[in-house]
């Protein structure tokens, strides 16, 4: 109450919590959950010493379970907080693993809310260096209630090289803006497409965008990576690029992400 009278936002930390990124998109299908879980993997390892965790606030499209390869029902602790699920070392918490695959996630804005304050309060982290956030694409209630509700470091905004990418990535920028979450920079994704044949590389959604948008905002530019079949393939599979191929350029291209942030 001290605190609301002093006009400060009533922010409490998660506890075990160090940092909180989180990663945010305009639009849906750019790539923002696949950069997510590369980039929680990829700050391991850069950082081998730091602990890193994921939350998946994707709370009508969870992605995380497949992308990590986890599947199960989270264990209590005995004061009824959820343990995370874990793979290739990084603890993870997603809706998907709290309800049925194949059931639609029909809900209604406060049962959201609900879900997330039980994703951000109700879950045993342990302690961890960095909690990467994947954030749901767009600038609705749950991006700004996280914003809100606890400290973030910093976001990390994922766009495509493409105009209508390019335009919302923006809008997610200005939002964070606003709520005092600095931006610590736009990653690039499906920059470029190299063929596996003869090596020609095509800009599908365009190219450089989102560095002149970076430049524009006056925010860092993170990198780019490139439209590549095995991202697609290793992430179908559970098996992020990170671990699966980490001396490809693929995997080096979020590790250079990871270590810019
Ligand atoms: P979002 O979280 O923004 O909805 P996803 O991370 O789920 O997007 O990615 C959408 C689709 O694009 C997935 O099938 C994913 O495997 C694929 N994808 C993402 N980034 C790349 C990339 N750089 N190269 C190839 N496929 C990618």
């Amino acid at each position: 109450r001290q605190q609301m009278a002093r006009g400060l936002p009533k922010q409490k930390p998660i506890t075990g919590v160090k940092q909180v990124i989180v990663v945010a998109s305009g639009k849906g299908g750019v790539g923002k959950s696949t950069t997510a879980v590369n980039l929680a993997l990829g700050l391991t390892a850069v950082n081998p010493s730091k602990s890193v965790g994921v939350l998946d606030a994707d709370v009508h499209g969870p992605s995380i379970p497949k992308l990590m390869n986890l599947k199960g029902n989270p264990e209590l602790t005995d004061n009824n907080l959820m343990i995370p699920l874990t793979n290739y070392g990084i603890p993870c918490m997603s809706m998907g693993f709290l309800v049925d695959d194949a059931a639609p996630i029909v809900w209604r804005g406060l049962m959201v809310m609900s879900a997330i304050e039980k994703l951000l309060r109700q879950v045993n982290w342990g302690s961890l260096d960095y909690l990467v956030v994947d954030m749901p694409p767009g600038t609705g209630d749950v991006q700004l209630s996280i914003s809100q509700n606890i400290p973030v470091a910093g976001a990390v905004i994922v766009s495509t090289p493409q105009d209508i990418a390019l335009l919302d990535a923006r809008r997610g920028a200005e939002m964070f803006k606003k709520v005092n979450v600095p931006v610590l920079g736009l990653v690039q994704n499906m920059s470029v497409f190299q063929c596996p044949n003869c090596h020609h590389q095509t800009h599908i959604f365009g190219s450089d965008g989102a560095r002149r948008l970076a430049e524009t905002l006056g925010v860092h530019f993170l990198g780019d990576i490139p439209l590549h079949l095995n991202i697609r393939e290793m992430s179908d599979r559970g098996q992020p690029v990170v671990v699966s191929s980490p001396d490809s350029p693929e995997a080096e291209a979020y590790k250079k992400v990871a270590a810019a942030v």
